[in-house]
């Protein structure tokens, strides 16, 4: 069978970068490794084997439809580095998923959750299908038997998934439970930390959901400290308006900071008079998307890179800023939201306009800190407040964007080479400690 499911693909017919040649993603991120293995220069073998996963699984299972048919899907999970502890990343239901996706973002979240001190290893999968295309009972029956496929590969000591594109908590809470059915009677309580990014009521943490947007701004804040930067006043635009768009975009807007254009899988709108964030976001739960939405102004893609603002967070996928895009955008500051969002090429195209970026393993790292939050009071049975969890990420993250300037400044190099650089330096450190069995 190809990498394709036997169902459920569909397309938005929006230009986007994925309808570009197969943007070569885990390749991306394994020259990202190779590059920060140089600046911290560790041992050759240090290099070698982060330069593939350790497990690559691939399960097929057949999920009953509503109609009565049979479908197979295809589901993957990608267990990248367990070194620092057990992996840790986000499963993604999304057309676009494939093997080697799974396999950058697996690797991306070992650098990451080194990067961030997490006790954690790196790992991603996910589904290759439209989640909005089947209806409630179907998508519990495909996370159900996706969860119960991965079987013992996954368990609280072992892999914990988190939610990602196109998965939330409520999927979370399927997946939890089908896990603790798996386990004996005795067991139930102790598997909570199976996954995280769970409802609260079911033992998620206050603070999850916002979590990634919320450390984003705490990067850019630095950031706006660091250049000298007045954020009342100024101006963003964002692509992706799911869990990290909406929230960093409501955050920021708290700061002063108007959204004056975004874009979804359906299309972008233009509002220079500034969107209410928090308006849209609940007009994005109700409708799945912004189409339709009664304010602003509808543009194509290249309008929308085109627009003037000072921040433009990408929260959408990975590949979005190529060459032509980074030559379209006149912002100030690309804050990405999104794993991978600028390539090699855009990204060049930014620096030498001038043009910050924050990179992905930094700043996006807020969810995974949080995640790690729940997981620790799902270990003591604990409910931490809100107050409690937002203090102790507003640490983390500071003192991580301040590690991670400090090594560009130290090495000359990009900042998205310096967080690679610090987190390899971690995992480098523990490797000459450990040594390689036997
Ligand atoms: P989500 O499913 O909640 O939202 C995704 C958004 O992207 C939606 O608004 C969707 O319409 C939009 N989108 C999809 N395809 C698009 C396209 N072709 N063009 C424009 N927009 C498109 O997902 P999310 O959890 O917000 O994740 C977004 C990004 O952030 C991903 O790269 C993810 O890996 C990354 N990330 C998420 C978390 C987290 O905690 N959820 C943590 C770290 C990084």
């Amino acid at each position: 069978m190809s990498e394709e499911n036997a169902t459920l693909s569909s397309s938005t017919g929006l230009p986007s970068a994925s309808s570009k040649p197969r943007y070569e993603f885990f390749k991306v991120i394994q020259k990202y490794i190779d590059e920060g293995c140089s600046v911290v220069d560790v041992p050759e073998y240090v290099r070698t084997i982060l330069s593939q996963p350790k497990n690559e699984i691939i399960v097929n299972f057949p999920v009953r439809m509503d109609d009565g048919s049979i479908k197979l899907f295809k589901g993957y999970r990608i267990q990248h580095n367990n070194l620092l502890g057990p992996y840790k990343g986000g499963m993604r239901f999304h057309e676009s998923v494939t093997l080697d996706d799974a396999k950058a973002l697996a690797a991306m979240m070992t650098i990451k959750c080194a990067l961030m001190n997490l006790p954690y290893g790196g790992g991603k999968g996910g589904i290759k299908f439209n989640p909005n295309s089947v209806s409630r009972t179907e998508l519990q029956r495909v996370t159900r038997r996706f969860f119960h496929a991965l079987g013992a590969n996954i368990g609280p000591e072992t892999d914990i998934p988190a939610p990602d594109v196109g998965t939330d908590s409520r999927i979370m809470a399927w997946a939890m439970d089908t896990y603790m059915n798996s386990v004996s009677q005795g067991d139930k309580q102790a598997v909570k930390g199976v996954v995280t990014g769970k409802p609260v009521a079911s033992g998620g943490t206050l603070g999850r959901e916002k979590a990634t947007g919320q450390g984003l701004v705490h990067c850019i804040t630095e950031w706006a400290k660091d250049c000298n930067f007045q954020l009342g006043g100024a101006t963003m635009t964002v692509q992706g308006f799911g869990n990290v768009g909406s929230h960093t975009a409501a955050i920021l807007s708290k700061l002063g900071v108007s959204l004056i254009a975004v874009g979804d899988h359906t299309g972008y709108l233009y509002n220079p008079e500034g969107f209410n964030p928090y308006k849209l976001q609940e007009y994005v739960k109700r409708n799945r998307s912004i189409d339709g939405y009664p304010a602003g102004k509808k543009v194509g893609r290249e309008e929308f890179f085109k627009i003037k603002a000072d921040i433009f967070v990408p929260a959408a996928l990975e590949g979005q800023i190529g060459i032509e895009e980074g030559q379209m955008l006149q912002v100030r500051l690309v804050a990405e939201g999104a794993n991978g969002p600028c390539t090699p090429e855009g990204e060049k195209v930014l620096l030498d306009r001038g043009i910050d970026i924050l990179p992905d393993t930094l700043a996006n790292s807020g969810g995974v800190t949080v995640s790690y939050y729940e997981w620790v009071q799902n270990k003591r049975s604990e409910s931490w407040t809100l107050e409690e969890v937002d203090e102790r990420l507003e640490k983390a993250m500071k003192r991580t964007y301040r590690e991670v300037a400090d090594m560009a400044r130290d090495k000359k190099c990009s900042m998205r080479l310096a967080a690679y650089a610090v987190a390899i330096q971690r995992i480098g450190q523990v490797y000459a400690e450990r040594e390689i069995f036997p």
